[in-house]
């Protein structure tokens, strides 16, 4: 069977040479007679392979020597407990909430009892844009939590805000490495690795040195990003595959060119799915213009029907998970980094013709 068009938010397409690498060596390692997937956590081997991924990594995103970058399993999800247990000095909490998991980090640092507090939301519109938020006294805040892109509703930041004296910590879970992004201007940038750098199981965290704190009282030993930073990210057993695949797609970015060579590539893939949606009579896009998402391209015809019609040829003709999020419904294309121009292309082919099939009553 042919590969389809995979168009899923995450776990997301991985790129081909990447998978057919992995393959190569899926039985044995380099001449070292066993795969990676049985291999000793503590092995030579697999040091090295973790090594070579913060290696990569580091070199792709220019992390400055200051900041380190670790490998950590429970997705961003854990990440949104983390944050406030490590990072809170007893001061106030803000979050921006311009989506469903901007909300679901907002929503756990609550739970644990933490002064957590919405400093600007776009729930009112429908999470249609990035809200601004000058007026806020930065001062009262222990850190600004910000979630650069909004997988579900297909919202961006194009620019970053300047919090002044509080932290700036994002997740960058759904747009990291798919555009250039200044390290520095952040203090904590966290994102699972599943949508563009590789398959489930890991979540990287790349944190500023001076802010692991140690001794944190009451907080489990997993959940301290002291122990992961001083035992270079294998302070138990890590997700080996996964880090593996992760480095396999981060050597695949490099040969590319790196982030400004796959940037370029996704501001053309964007722009040719948002004016095929434009130039559309039947479908369109709610988002505000200013603030579309380059990474996930939500589209409706704003008939249900319709929708799942739309959907089912679609898979037909080869194109998956175009569904939207349930939450939402409608149609959703995440095109991120490993995702071809071709296949942006021929949605584009597919969805003209579906539309002149409707025009027709076909
Ligand atoms: N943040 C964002 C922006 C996401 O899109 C997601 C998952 N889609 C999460 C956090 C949660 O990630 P995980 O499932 O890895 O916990």
């Amino acid at each position: 069977m042919p590969r389809v068009w995979n168009f899923s938010a995450g776990p997301a397409v991985l790129p081909e040479p990447v998978l057919k690498g992995i393959q190569d060596e899926l039985l044995d390692y380099k001449g070292n007679g066993l795969s990676v997937l049985e291999m000793s956590h503590r092995s030579a081997i697999f040091s090295s392979i973790i090594k070579e991924a913060e290696r990569s990594l580091r070199s792709l995103m220019s992390v400055p020597s200051n900041y380190q970058v670790l490998f950590i399993q429970g997705g961003g999800t854990l990440q949104f407990s983390m944050i406030p247990l490590n990072l809170n000095k007893g001061g106030k909490l803000g979050y921006v909430t311009t989506g469903v998991w901007a909300s679901k980090a907002y929503q756990e640092a609550v739970n644990l009892g933490f002064d957590a507090v919405e400093i600007a939301s776009s729930k009112d519109d429908d999470f249609c844009h990035i809200p601004t938020y000058e007026d806020v006294d930065f001062s009262e805040f222990d850190y600004i939590h910000i979630t650069t892109n909004n997988t579900i509703r297909g919202t961006q930041y194009q620019e970053f805000p300047d919090t002044g004296d509080a932290l700036l910590v994002a997740d960058m879970s759904s747009d990291i490495l798919s555009k250039e992004v200044d390290v520095e201007k952040f203090d904590v940038i966290y994102a699972g690795v599943q949508k563009n750098i590789g398959p489930a199981g890991a979540t990287i965290v790349i944190i500023r040195d001076d802010l692991i704190s140690e001794n944190l009282v009451n907080v489990p030993g997993y959940l301290q990003y002291t122990n992961h930073a001083k035992k270079h990210s294998v302070y138990n057993t890590p997700p080996a595959f996964t880090i593996y695949a992760v480095g396999k797609v981060l050597d695949w970015l490099i040969e590319l060119g790196g982030v400004s060579t796959i940037s370029a590539v996704n501001d053309e893939k964007a722009k040719l799915l948002y004016q095929a949606i434009d130039n559309s009579s039947l479908f369109y896009n709610k988002v505000e213009l200013d603030c579309r998402s380059k990474m996930n391209v939500p589209f409706t015809t704003g008939n249900s029907e319709l929708d799942s019609r739309f959907i089912a040829r679609a898979e037909e003709a080869g194109f998956i998970n175009l569904a939207g999020h349930r939450t939402m419904g409608g149609m959703r294309a995440s095109i991120y980094n490993a995702f071809p121009m071709a296949g942006v292309e021929e949605l584009m082919t597919f969805m003209k013709k579906f539309e002149e099939d409707e025009q027709n009553n076909v």
